[in-house]
């Protein structure tokens, strides 16, 4: 089905024929009109699907021409990337129109956001936590609300998110369009979505849990001392120029970082203990070329949007077999094909055969050529730092302390910051509101 049946206006026909889509997505088809006849909507999607402009399209298409003052549409969103993606999207899409649409998160100054609200906005594209702190404060007025979005719920509730979401709910109006976004559809995101939608059409545009066919997948069984030979070794012989690699925890991240860079390969990493700048830096030198290899935690990772990203290694395996999905889902998007490779070493089995089980298929095994899968003496060595105690502490870049079996537990930390949130409002804002920290 061409864009042009699905009763969007012109300008924004022009806007997608501008992005070189030639079609809608599965998602897009379904998900628009919809959306245009003001129904509340359920979708499962990944990122990829190309669920960004299925909601912001219809929304443009909505919202029509006319400024008003307090904002129509608010899309919350887990992480600053994201936030700033979907923010990006309603600007190339709607550029042609007048519609005025902001982005508000953490770890930036509030004047600026402030100053948005006061000047007018149509639509505000937020993390829960900071546009929370500017409701509380009286900056922010949400009473005119027509369409809520609820982006990767999933994640929303996964970082701890839903108590902000609540009180952030609690600002706009109970009359309104409700869409939700989540990669899956959990027992809590029924319940959320229960609370929250009215009657909405549901959507489920790929198997929720099936890879994309076009992901061509690979393990690597090495041990784990050797990963990162593997993984120049790799990059080198096969002269990847733009490789996504996902380590466990912002420790590891950097680690891996400076051990890539001394192996002559350009790396940064992507986690929320850097920067703003810092990770735009990073984002920016990835896309340009710049960085060869970009280190990401899950989370950090889930807002990219590179278009055609070729590249995916897993440098550990996830310890939640759905991640493998985001994961390889960050390649082979909107129809291009794309490479993921994961190296698993021996303590990692049962995850790889939880993952298998869940996408309902082997992955192919592979052999590298020219390097040791196998540790020998003096790669211990390399190994030690990772176990490094970190009980002295101090600084804000240690490993996660709880957590039980799961080693990636910073969504669980997030948690408990936000829970301790609440109470301490007149205190520090300033770390308060972005969300997207591992
Ligand atoms: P999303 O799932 O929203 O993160 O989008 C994934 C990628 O697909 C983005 O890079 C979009 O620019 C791209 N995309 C969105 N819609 C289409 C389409 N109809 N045809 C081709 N690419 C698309």
């Amino acid at each position: 089905m061409p864009f042009d049946q699905l009763g969007l206006a012109p300008s924004l026909l022009e806007a997608v024929a501008a992005a070189g889509y030639s079609e809608p997505t599965p998602i897009q088809a379904k998900a628009i009109p919809a959306v245009l006849e003001g129904q509340d909507v359920l979708a499962a999607a990944q990122t990829g699907t190309g669920k960004t402009a299925a909601f912001t399209l219809p929304l443009l298409h909505r919202l029509g021409e006319t400024q008003q003052k307090k904002p129509r549409v608010l899309v919350l969103a887990p992480t600053r990337e994201l936030a700033a993606q979907v923010n990006e999207s309603v600007r190339a899409y709607g550029k042609a129109g007048s519609i005025r649409s902001t982005v508000i998160f953490g770890g930036v100054g509030y004047q600026p956001q402030i100053g948005q609200f006061k000047k007018g906005v149509d639509i505000v594209v937020a993390t829960p936590g900071r546009l929370l702190d500017l409701l509380q404060e009286g900056h922010a007025d949400l009473s005119n609300i027509e369409t809520l979005v609820l982006d990767e719920a999933d994640r929303m509730l996964d970082m701890g998110f839903i108590h902000d979401i609540k009180r952030v709910l609690k600002y706009v109006p109970e009359k309104r369009q409700t869409l939700l976004f989540s990669a899956t559809f959990s027992k809590d995101i029924r319940k959320l979505a229960s609370n929250l939608l009215n009657k909405p059409v549901e959507i489920d545009v790929a198997p929720r849990n099936a890879t994309a066919d076009r992901i061509d997948q690979k393990v690597v069984m090495v041990e784990k001392p050797r990963k990162r030979a593997v993984l120049s070794h790799l990059i080198k012989e096969n002269g990847w120029h733009q490789v996504l690699v996902f380590a466990r925890t912002k420790h590891g991240a950097n680690r891996l970082c400076k051990q890539l860079d001394s192996d002559g390969l350009p790396a940064a990493a992507l986690h929320g203990n850097k920067s703003q700048n810092a990770r735009t830096k990073a984002l920016d030198g990835f896309k340009d070329g710049k960085i060869q290899v970009l280190v990401a935690t899950d989370i950090a990772a889930r807002g990219i949007d590179i278009e055609s990203l070729p590249y995916v290694v897993n440098f550990e395996l996830p310890n939640v077999s759905e991640d493998y999905v985001h994961r390889i889902g960050r390649t082979g998007r909107a129809g291009e094909a794309g490479e993921a490779v994961s190296l698993v070493g021996p303590d990692e089995r049962k995850l790889l055969k939880d993952i298998e089980k869940l996408i309902g298929k082997q992955i192919e095994r592979m052999t590298v050529e020219g390097v040791d899968l196998r540790a020998g003496e003096n790669d211990e060595a390399d190994e030690r730092p990772a176990r490094r105690p970190n009980n002295k502490g101090g600084h804000g870049n240690r490993p996660p302390k709880r957590g039980g079996g799961g080693g990636n537990n910073a969504p669980g930390r997030n948690q408990q910051r936000r829970r301790s949130r609440g109470g301490n409002r007149g205190g520090n804002r300033s770390g308060g509101g972005g969300g997207g920290q591992p």
